[in-house]
């Protein structure tokens, strides 16, 4: 679920492996290793940061030109020294790192512990280190065959890179549901679970497949199935930059993000949203429009923050494009027996791509004949190409774990689908598409003017830094801001913090309140302006702490709130796009004053490539 690099060439395979997991940090984990073959096979390994073993690695040293390296997230055994990956075979011929689950670990390694096999720890992974072991004693065949045969027993989920030091200028790498990436510089190959350790070397990449597998050397690489068919695969280009993928004088990533929205915004609308020409162009479904069309309702499905954005998107295609939208959790999908067939269309959403639960239920709905489209970030990723259309957010390399621009970029992309279906369906005027238009031409600069209050917000959120308790309230489009605004402040600083439609507060959450309660409230001048407002007049009769977010024409509500942080007048439809920033920003702030860690919060990984 985490991080691989491996590199073959004429470098330090120690410097460009472990500059690779720093570069991976971002996607959060618990334990580093590498492993360098220089004769034997040099394992370094630990629990904690990729700088301990960097440390590690200077001390004992690990020098060689071909090697491995991961940074672990656990699922199987706890996050320890012995349990950090690389794990070698009985024999300490090879070592292998190895990102996802190997679902029938427990049967295959009852019987290995039956013919004699000893585990250092209790991971998945290091069952399969000794399949392959036993295999290659057993089959007496050469050890890629091994590995195919071994990979053929296994049920679940694997990236994997494999070296061995009877193979002394090769890495075995193979694929299923867990991301693998090939650069393919001159005279060396570098391997990542994504691009960004690649991009500083080589743009060049080939992306392996599920079920694919491919023997690199210093020349080259052969790809082929695990059946060993061999494959002729494509070579593209990457269009990430190395700067977007530093922090250019920033303290975290994550604050970087804040504030590259204004321009990743209007990267996502560029060449699409033709204010001139009132219409919008989107290229990549272009070719299912008319189906999309005529569908008779639509199912998003999405995790996390991108599920959040999916139920913005409800509310933009219901209101204006008339379109019946019912959004679901991927993970929940595939396990309620969906009623999705030939006549619907589902919309995925993942930053990544690679989302594990949201990859099933694409491949759900389409074994069911449904037209599936994505919303995705990273270019040539496994939903990207697994989908039959979609749109790319290009909002650029997202490091931090907790998403901001991601979202902003979603929510902009489903304004988009939403305008060109309501025109497409005649259920949306012409003139009250100019209008549409013209707002969300208006919107980066808007971004821009919110992300300039730093310093205001900074006084609340220092203020409650230390609030065991946050609860958001929003209605309409800005639920599901709520919803984002108390799963970012979760995730970042630890605080237990809850979204509500706000006529929800009286059923329930109402009890917790009193004088220490936080209530962020998003009340914006729209049609529910007025059931807003008597939200917060029952939080205040409580002694609730208000922080509003609102329009800065909405005197009321910044008479009524104890704090009020303004967002410039907006079409309603299109509020969420801003009432979120500073939400992000009040999250970022009181992690930071709480001293978290804010780009890699404990727990989480930016991808989640397991179910
Ligand atoms: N399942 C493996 C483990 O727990 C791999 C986890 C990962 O993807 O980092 O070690």
């Amino acid at each position: 679920m985490c991080g691989i690099v491996g590199y073959i060439g004429f470098r330090e395979a120690s410097d460009v492996i472990i500059k690779g997991l720093k570069r991976l940090e971002y996607r959060g984990y618990d334990s580093a290793g590498i492993a360098v073959l220089n004769g034997d096979v040099k394992v370094r390994k630990g629990k904690g940061k990729v700088v301990n073993l960097e440390k590690m690695v200077a001390e004992s040293g690990a020098a060689g030109t071909v090697g491995i390296g991961h940074t672990r997230w656990a699922t199987h055994g706890e996050p320890n020294d012995v349990n950090a990956h690389p794990h070698t075979d009985g024999t300490k011929n090879f070592a292998l790192v190895h990102n996802g689950i190997i679902e029938n670990y427990d049967a295959l390694k009852k019987e290995l512990l039956a013919k004699g096999h000893v585990f250092e720890g209790q991971t998945d992974t290091e069952v399969l280190a000794h399949l392959i072991e036993e295999i290659q004693k057993v089959a007496k065949t050469d050890f890629e065959t091994a590995v195919q045969m071994a990979l053929k027993q296994v049920d679940g989920t694997y990236g994997i890179a494999i070296v061995n030091k009877n193979e002394p200028d090769q890495i075995i790498v193979a694929r299923k549901g867990s991301p693998l990436l090939l650069g393919i510089g001159d005279d060396e190959v570098f391997i990542a679970s994504d691009a960004s350790p690649i991009i500083e070397y080589t743009n060049k990449v080939i992306y392996l497949d599920d079920d694919e597998m491919a023997t690199i050397t210093r020349e080259g690489y052969q790809v082929k199935t695990i059946s060993n068919i061999e494959l002729s695969k494509e070579v593209h280009e990457l269009e990430m930059s190395i700067e977007q993928i530093e922090k250019g004088g920033f303290p975290h990533f994550m604050l970087k993000e804040i504030h590259e929205q204004s321009q990743t915004i209007a990267d996502c609308m560029r060449g699409r949203l033709m204010v001139d020409q009132n219409r919008i162009v989107l290229g990549g479904i272009e070719g299912v429009l008319d189906r999309l069309t005529n569908a008779k309702r639509l199912v998003i499905a999405a995790c996390g923050t991108s599920w959040h954005a999916g139920l913005v998107g409800e509310y933009l295609l219901e209101y204006i494009a008339k379109l019946p939208v019912e959004v679901e959790y991927a993970s929940e999908f595939r396990y309620r027996e969906p009623l999705i067939g030939p006549d619907d269309v589902m919309l995925v959403i993942s930053q990544s791509g690679e989302t594990a639960d949201t990859l099933a239920a694409v491949r759900e709905a389409r074994q069911r004949g449904a037209l599936v489209l994505g919303i995705c970030n990273v270019v040539g990723s496994t939903i990207a190409r697994e989908t039959d259309a979609g749109v790319y957010t290009h909002a650029g390399p997202e490091i931090g774990v907790a998403s901001t621009k991601a979202f902003t970029a979603q929510v902009t992309v489903l304004s988009m689908i939403s305008i060109l279906l309501g025109q497409r369906r005649k259920v949306l005027s012409e003139a009250d598409a100019a209008i549409l238009i013209k707002a969300m031409s208006e919107i980066p600069g808007k971004v821009a003017q919110i992300t300039e209050k730093q310093d205001e917000i900074d006084h609340i959120s220092r203020l409650f830094a230390y609030a065991p308790n946050f609860l958001y309230l929003g209605r309409s489009y800005n639920f599901p801001v709520a919803l984002e605004g108390a799963l970012k402040l979760k995730e970042i600083s630890y605080i237990h913090a809850e979204g509500y439609p706000a006529a929800e507060m009286k059923h329930g959450p109402i009890a917790l309140i009193d004088e220490h309660m936080p209530v962020v409230v998003l009340a914006v001048t729209d049609h529910t302006n007025e059931k807003m407002i008597s939200n917060i007049e029952e939080v205040r009769a409580r002694k609730g702490r208000i922080i509003a977010i609102t329009t800065e024409s909405n005197h009321d509500v910044r008479n009524l709130a104890e704090f009020a942080i303004t967002i410039p007048d907006t079409h309603d439809v299109l509020t969420p796009l801003l009432t979120v920033i500073p939400l992000q920003i009040l999250s970022y702030q009181i992690a930071v004053y709480r001293k978290a860690n804010v780009d890699q919060p404990r727990n989480l990984a930016k991808s989640v490539t397991v179910e």
